[in-house]
C-alpha cells in the first residue's frame, strides 16, 4: 500500500538534522529543514555564528574515523585517525553537497516557537516571523550548546567561564603566565587542561573533579584504541563490560596513581574519557589534580580535601543542558537532562513528534543519528510502526536500567547508550518488528494533519 507521505520539518542541519535529510529524501518524504545559522555543521562549525558550536582550535574528535564514517558516507582516506574539527565540517559540507541537500535548508530561519495544533501536526514560528505548518516534527537541535555551570558558595573574585567559549590560551581569555582550575573530567576539560597545562603556556594550572572517568589513550597497540573495543552485539552487555573492565588499568595503570578519583562504575559502562595526553601532563608534574571545589573566597579557592590554591581564572568544563527553547516548557522539558524516550526518538502520545541525537552513545555519535534517521523516514514512509504506548514504556524503563542502571543519579549519565547494543537491537528486532508491526495493523497515518486543524489560538 503507497501512503500519502506527511509534510516533515526538521530543526536543525547539524549530523543529526543531515542525516534526517538523507534519510528523508532516500524515503522520498517531502521535508524542510529550519536552520537559524548560515551553515552546517553545528557543533562542528568553529565559530559558529549562532553560538551552536563548542568546538576549541585545538579540538580533534576523539573517535577514530572508521568509528565515525557514516555508512553510506566513508571519510577521506587522506584524513588522519583522529580528524581535526576543520576536516570534521568539511565531511559534513561534502555529504551536504554530494546529496543535494542544501536544496531543502531554510539557512538562518531557525525555528523560535513550535506548537502542537489539537489533533496532531505543528504550527512552527520562524525567526523570519512566518507561520508554517507540517504534519510532522523532527528535533535535531544539538545538545552541546547550553552551558551547565555548578554552582559553589563565596564569590569568585578572577576571571570564569564555561569551555564552550574557550577557543586557545589567548581567547576569550589571556591564559598565559597564569594559575588556573579547570573543573571536570570530560574530553572539553582534560583537553582544555592538557593545552594549558604545556610548559610552553607558563601556567600553574590544577583539574579539580568531582567524580571520576575511565581515561583511555588514543591508540593502544599501535590501533586506535575504539578499534580494539569494538563490542560483540551476540555477548549479552554484561558479559562485555566484564571482559572489557581491566582494560583501561592494563594500559595505563589505577587513576589514584594519577591523583584522579577512582570513577564510581566500571570502565565500559560509562562515555570514557579519551585522551593520550591527560595522564601524561599530571605524570609530568605539568597538571597537578584536586579533588571537587568546596568554595570561593576572592581569588582562593578552597577544595573539599582543605587544600586551599590562590588562582586568577576557572574554567567550567561541565557539560552541557538539554533544551528545546521552541516548546512551552509545560509542554515538553529536559529537567536535569531526563528526557525519557522510546529508542531515545518517540513519545508514546505525540505520534508526530520524532527526537534524532538525544544520546551519548559510546563510542560515537555519527553513525548512531544515521541509524536513528533510518527508523525516523521508514516510520514517516509507513513502513515501520512502533509498538502500543503501554509497550513503548515498558521497553524505555527496561533500556533505561540496561544502560545507566548502574549509575549515581547524575545529568551527566541520564543519555549514555552502547552504540553498539542499540544498532544490533535496532537492525535485527525493533525495525523488522515494526515492518511487521505496520503491515498487520497499517502504519501511523500523518500526512495531511496540519491542513486540517483549526489554528491554535481558535481551536
Ligand atoms: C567539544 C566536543 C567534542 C566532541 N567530540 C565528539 C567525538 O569525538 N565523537 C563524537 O561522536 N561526538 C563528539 N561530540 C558530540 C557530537 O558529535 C556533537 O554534539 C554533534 O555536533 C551533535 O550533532 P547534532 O546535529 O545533534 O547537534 P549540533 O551539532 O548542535 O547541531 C544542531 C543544529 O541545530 C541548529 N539549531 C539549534 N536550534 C535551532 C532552532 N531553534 N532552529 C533551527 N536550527 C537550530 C544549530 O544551529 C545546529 O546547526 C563532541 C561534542 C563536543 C561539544
Amino acid at each position: 500500500m503507497t501512503i500519502q507521505r506527511p509534510r516533515t520539518a526538521i530543526i536543525g542541519a547539524g549530523i543529526s538534522g543531515l542525516t534526517s535529510s538523507k534519510m528523508l529524501t532516500d524515503y522520498g518524504i517531502p521535508f524542510t529543514c529550519f536552520e537559524s545559522s548560515d551553515r552546517v555543521g553545528g557543533n562542528w562549525a568553529f565559530g559558529n555564528p549562532n553560538g551552536h558550536s563548542s568546538a576549541y582550535r585545538s579540538l580533534h574528535i576523539d573517535t577514530s574515523k572508521a568509528r565515525l564514517s557514516f555508512r553510506d558516507f566513508p571519510m577521506p582516506e587522506s584524513y588522519p585517525d583522529f580528524p581535526h574539527h576543520t576536516q570534521i565540517k568539511s565531511y559534513l559540507d561534502d555529504y551536504a553537497d554530494t546529496f543535494g541537500l542544501r536544496a531543502n535548508i531554510e539557512f538562518g530561519n531557525g525555528v523560535e516557537h513550535a506548537e502542537r495544533l489539537p489533533d496532531g501536526g505543528w504550527e512552527l514560528t520562524t525567526q523570519r516571523g512566518e507561520r508554517r505548518r507540517f504534519d510532522a516534527l523532527v528535533v535535531a537541535n544539538g545538545h552541546h550548546w547550553d552551558p551547565r555551570t555548578p554552582e559553589f558558595p563565596g564569590e569568585f573574585a578572577g576571571e570564569s567561564i564555561h569551555s564552550h567559549r574557550y577557543i586557545d590560551p589567548r581567547t576569550p581569555l589571556d591564559l598565559q603566565g597564569k594559575r588556573i582550575v579547570v573543573v571536570g573530567i570530560g574530553n572539553s576539560a582534560v583537553d582544555i587542561a592538557s593545552e594549558l597545562s604545556q610548559k610552553s603556556q607558563r601556567n600553574t594550572t590544577f583539574l579539580s573533579t568531582r567524580s571520576g572517568a575511565w581515561i583511555v589513550p588514543k591508540y593502544a597497540f599501535g590501533k586506535p584504541v575504539d578499534q580494539l573495543t569494538k563490542g560483540n552485539p551476540r555477548i549479552p552487555l554484561k558479559w562485555q563490560r566484564r571482559m572489557a573492565r581491566n582494560l583501561p588499568i592494563l594500559l595505563s595503570g589505577s587513576p589514584e596513581k594519577y591523583g584522579l578519583p577512582r570513577p564510581d562504575h566500571h570502565f565500559g559502562e560509562a562515555h570514557p574519557t579519551v585522551s593520550s595526553e591527560l595522564l601524561l601532563r599530571l605524570g609530568s608534574g605539568d597538571l597537578t589534580a584536586k579533588p571537587n571545589i568546596d568554595h570561593f573566597d576572592g581569588y582562593d579557592v578552597h577544595f573539599v580535601d582543605g587544600s586551599v590554591e590562590t588562582v586568577d581564572a576557572v574554567i567550567y568544563a561541565t557539560g552541557y543542558n538539554i533544551t528545546f527553547p521552541f516548546f512551552d516548557p509545560g509542554f515538553l522539558s529536559a529537567p536535569e537532562n531526563r528526557l525519557s524516550l522510546y529508542k531515545r526518538m518517540m513519545r508514546p502520545g505525540l505520534d508526530d513528534l520524532l527526537f534524532v541525537g538525544f544520546a551519548q552513545p559510546t563510542p560515537t555519535l555519527f553513525p548512531f543519528v544515521e541509524l536513528q534517521s533510518r527508523l525516523v523516514a521508514a516510520y514517516l514512509a509507513g513502513t515501520y510502526r512502533p509498538p502500543s504506548p503501554e509497550v513503548m514504556d515498558e521497553v524505555t524503563r527496561a533500556d533505561e536500567v540496561l544502560y545507566t542502571g548502574h549509575f549515581a543519579d547524575r545529568p551527566r549519565h541520564t543519555q549514555q547508550v552502547d552504540y553498539y547494543h542499540y544498532e544490533h537491537q535496532l537492525l535485527t528486532e525493533e525495525l523488522p518488528k515494526g515492518a511487521e508491526r505496520a503491515r498487520r495493523d497499517g502504519p501511523v497515518l500523518l500526512a495531511g494533519r496540519a491542513e486540517q486543524a483549526a489554528s491554535p489560538a481558535t481551536a
